[in-house]
């Protein structure tokens, strides 16, 4: 079957009591045994380690990826967190993209550091940098494809190979393109990661993650820890991430075509230092880009011309667009990373991964591409 079919209907099944379409929410703490002999017959004990709604979506996200299981979290930086406990232990060494999510960094940086992990942020566009990071006691790599903020990409198989050569794991953060346009499994690696916040949702309601795994032991060692660690989805949300998922591959047409719209109409603007887009031929890793995905996605930045000032007096100006974090929703989104998504990132490691000042970081929405630009315009005007 086919992404659409199977992003409406995989992991859902009539319910079997009333024939409702829709998974019902179960909101249930517990799950009543038929006797001792027959706990879990049903599969359910308790709420924390399974819960029927999530698991519609877990099944969901695992068809769409061609994967063997799913484990779906509260927010998508508890599946990071995830799958880091699960495969790091202290004395371990993980390498992971220099560009990445802020909080993946603060959580590498501030958390596990103080538990023995070592932990290397390398420049995941050079794979000689990310062999040459490898130590005896790599366990993980993570990487960020496209990242966030800068859209710098990584080569997803070539950094499996590294990983696979050394016994370790490649989780990737898919979260920016989702398996509608890439798909990280099929290319080597061995954990897909999202923040379903995002495009999965799609509509600025909720916060969850997942992490989508291509092999049973890998998905059993990550739904230990969250069994352990308590970082489950609820049932509303997973509920309502079901329900984002059917359109999934609508929005991101619809939204990445919005963006490549934008992105030319920006590289166009004399008021415009530098616009970076993967869809644009002048982005520089065009080509690997074009190779691993089959979409661009609704992500861009740029700079305009006189620095942080001018892009403030735009953020702070623009019509349509809300100032705001997230990305991924139907709402088009206008972003400061430095004093926003990225600030727990020191200035000195900011600079060395060009998080520039002035970056202005755009999560395009799925409104008439015309209102967007007429917007972008009159901001535009006013700097
Ligand atoms: C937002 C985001 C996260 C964190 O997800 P939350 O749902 O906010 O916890 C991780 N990775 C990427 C690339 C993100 O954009």
């Amino acid at each position: 079957m086919g992404f659409k079919t199977r992003q409406i209907h995989a992991g859902v099944t009539p319910d079997p009591l009333t024939g409702s379409i829709l998974t019902p929410i179960y909101q249930t703490t517990t799950y009543v045994q038929d006797s001792v002999d027959e706990y879990l017959a049903k599969g359910y004990s308790y709420s924390r380690s399974g819960n029927p709604t999530v698991r519609a979506l877990e099944l969901k996200m695992t068809d769409l990826e061609d994967a063997t299981d799913s484990i779906c979290f509260g927010t998508g930086i508890a599946a990071v967190q995830g799958v880091m406990l699960a495969f790091l232990n202290a004395g371990d060494h993980a390498i992971i993209s220099d560009v990445a999510y802020g909080g993946t960094y603060r959580l590498c940086t501030k958390i596990l550091s103080r538990f023995g992990v070592e932990f290397t942020f390398v420049d995941g566009s050079n794979l000689e940098a990310v062999a040459a990071a490898l130590k005896d006691n790599t366990t993980l790599f993570l990487t960020e494809t496209p990242a966030n903020p800068t859209m710098k990409c990584t080569d997803i198989a070539g950094v499996s190979k590294i990983a696979q050569k050394a016994g370790a794991v490649h989780a990737v953060d898919n979260t920016f393109l989702t398996p509608y346009f890439q798909r990280p499994l099929e290319l080597g690696a061995d954990i897909s990661i999202y923040s379903t916040t995002k495009y999965m949702d799609g509509h600025n309601a909720t916060i969850g993650g997942a992490a989508v795994c291509a092999t049973q032991e890998h998905a059993d060692a990550v739904r230990f820890i969250q069994g352990s660690t308590g970082s489950i989805m609820s049932p509303q949300v997973a509920w309502l991430t079901s329900q984002g998922c059917k359109t999934m591959s609508l929005r991101l047409d619809a939204q990445s075509a919005n963006a490549m719209a934008i992105a030319e109409y920006l590289e166009g603007h004399d008021k415009v230092e530098q616009v970076s887009y993967p869809g644009l031929k002048s982005f520089p890793q065009y080509e690997l880009a074009s190779s691993q995905a089959t979409g661009y996605g609704a992500m861009l930045w740029f700079e305009v011309k006189g620095g942080l000032t001018a892009g403030k007096k735009l953020m702070d100006n623009i019509d349509v667009f809300s100032l705001a974090e997230n990305l991924g929703s139907v709402e088009s989104l206008i972003t400061h990373p430095v004093t926003m998504t990225h600030a727990a990132v020191e200035e000195a490691e900011r600079i060395r991964v060009g998080i520039i000042d002035g970056l202005v970081r755009v999560s395009v929405g799925l409104e008439d591409v015309e209102d967007l630009i007429e917007a972008l315009d009159k901001a535009l005007a006013q700097v």
